[in-house]
């Protein structure tokens, strides 16, 4: 039985959760396999600094240091030979930061390098806690571990297969003498052996891959909230916990709103079956959200409503596109061109419209006006949408349901400005004006979730 349990910033921050976080590993039954973020705020301040060149770099490096070595005291004995072994490594990890930071800023991989420096640090005291504690630990890098990434700066994806020859070579082994292995979160190594990362949040899908490349039985995601929620607490106070989802509709959610989880977490372990729960580091006690595959349908009508804000529909118009394929396709090409995402598409005799974030509009016009006017009468813009994802294992399936869906929309005031049904067996997508978009999802949740329900 392998377990990979991975840990976030916050559940990393301090002397006190890693004691936190301790515990719930060595609690856990059979062989795990660790994956950690950077201590909360450290990514940031990475950032920062790849932002804001001219920074006095001993000062920035004093502070880092002085932040984690003021945690690291706390867990271990100073002057003791532990703690000796963990400063020599420590400071040998400082100098490698120092010449990543001091490295050729034109390397289109030099933000990776640098931002990706946190989880290397992170690792080591949770390694080194596990020790003193008088359990065999060893710290990997990505590197060390072999997790493999293609892609483009910042957003890279894993290589699959050759990570899971790296996990058989370099973290099985350490598994079979009882070693629990610490694993940095966020990067693999590209195909010149440099970071590359998957992305802000890309830990939670680090460790999906590695739950992936090493046959795991159970990916836990351990965070700071209880679970996936039946919608945001902040603008429903009644929103509650959901116990028990499929892979479908956690990862319709987790791409369309709820934060919980960084999207691409879930397909690494739906194509293996590997069930995943997402639990709260400081309630281990709660069992937190199951996510797998056999969950016999509740029948809820809907299970949970997120929302993705800020974002704007452009609506081309031409003539009989229906009838010319090549046409959405070439516009579709276009804007993929510069990464944009596209949220939703719907398509009518004569338009398309895209749904994008607000702040892709003016590259994604400037993309659509290098196409040549012939072939496009007109564009237009509506900004300020926002994109309700309402979800639940029987939503599509039921007759009259999307009729119920916006009887209730239009009871809130709101008018439905795009509509993507059927895309997803288990999400109804559809698109409102950004002012009214509480309402909707506050009309949806009392009338269809409710208190207590689940
Ligand atoms: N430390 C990285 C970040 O803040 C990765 C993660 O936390 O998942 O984005
Ligand atoms: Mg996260």
């Amino acid at each position: 039985m392998i377990t990979v349990m991975k840990f976030g910033g916050t559940s990393v921050g301090s002397a006190e959760a890693l004691r936190r976080v301790a515990n719930i590993v060595v609690n856990t039954e059979g062989d795990k396999v660790v994956v950690v973020s950077a201590m909360s705020g450290v990514t940031n301040f990475l950032v920062a600094l790849v932002d804001e060149s001219g920074s006095d770099i001993s000062v920035v490096l004093e502070s880092f240091r002085h932040k984690h070595l003021a945690e690291a005291r706390q867990i271990m004995d100073e002057g003791s030979p532990l703690y000796e072994e963990f400063l020599a490594e420590f400071d040998r990890r400082m100098k490698s930061m120092e010449a990543a930071i001091s490295s050729d800023r034109a390397n289109p991989y030099y933000r990776d390098l640098v931002v990706s420096q946190g989880e290397r640090f992170s690792s080591l005291m949770l390694s080194f806690l596990l020790r003193s504690m008088g359990y065999k630990s060893e710290a990997l890098t990505s590197e060390d571990a072999g997790i493999y990434a293609v892609g483009n700066p910042m957003s890279g994806s894993a290589d699959l297969s050759r990570t899971s020859l790296g996990m058989t070579l370099n973290v099985k082994p350490l598994l079979s003498e009882g070693i629990i292995p610490i694993i940095t979160g966020f990067y693999g190594m590209n195909d010149d052996g440099a970071p590359l990362t998957f992305g802000r949040g890309g830990s939670d899908y680090s460790a999906a891959v590695v739950a992936n490349a090493i046959d795991a039985n159970m990916l836990e995601i351990w965070t700071d909230v209880d679970g996936f929620m039946s919608s945001d607490p902040r603008i429903i106070p009644g929103a509650v916990k959901i116990d028990e989802m499929n892979f479908g509709e956690a990862a319709e959610l987790a791409y369309f709103g709820a934060k919980v989880l960084h999207p691409r977490t879930i397909e690494p372990v739906r194509v293996k079956h590997i069930p995943l729960k997402v639990r709260n580091s400081f309630k281990p006690e709660e069992p937190g959200t199951l996510i797998h595959h056999l969950r016999k349908p509740k029948g809820d009508l809907l299970r949970s409503v997120a929302t993705k804000t800020d974002l704007s529909i452009i609506t081309i118009s031409s003539a009989e596109i229906a009838y010319r394929p090549a046409m959405v396709a070439k516009i579709v090409e276009k804007i993929a061109e510069i990464d944009v995402i596209i949220y939703s598409i719907s398509t009518s005799l004569s338009t398309v419209a895209f749904l994008v974030h607000n702040t892709d509009v003016k590259d994604t016009l400037r993309q659509l006006n290098g196409l040549g006017g012939a072939d496009i009468e007109r564009i237009d813009v509506k900004n300020n949408v926002a994109l309700v994802c309402a979800v639940g294992d029987n939503l599509l399936s039921k007759c009259g349901v999307s009729g119920d869906i916006f009887g209730a929309v239009k009871e809130a005031g709101a008018n439905v400005e795009m509509i993507s049904e059927g895309a997803s067996e288990v999400s109804l997508n559809f698109v409102v004006p950004m002012g009214k978009v509480v309402d909707v999802v506050r009309l949806l949740h009392d009338r269809y979730i409710g208190v207590g329900q689940r």
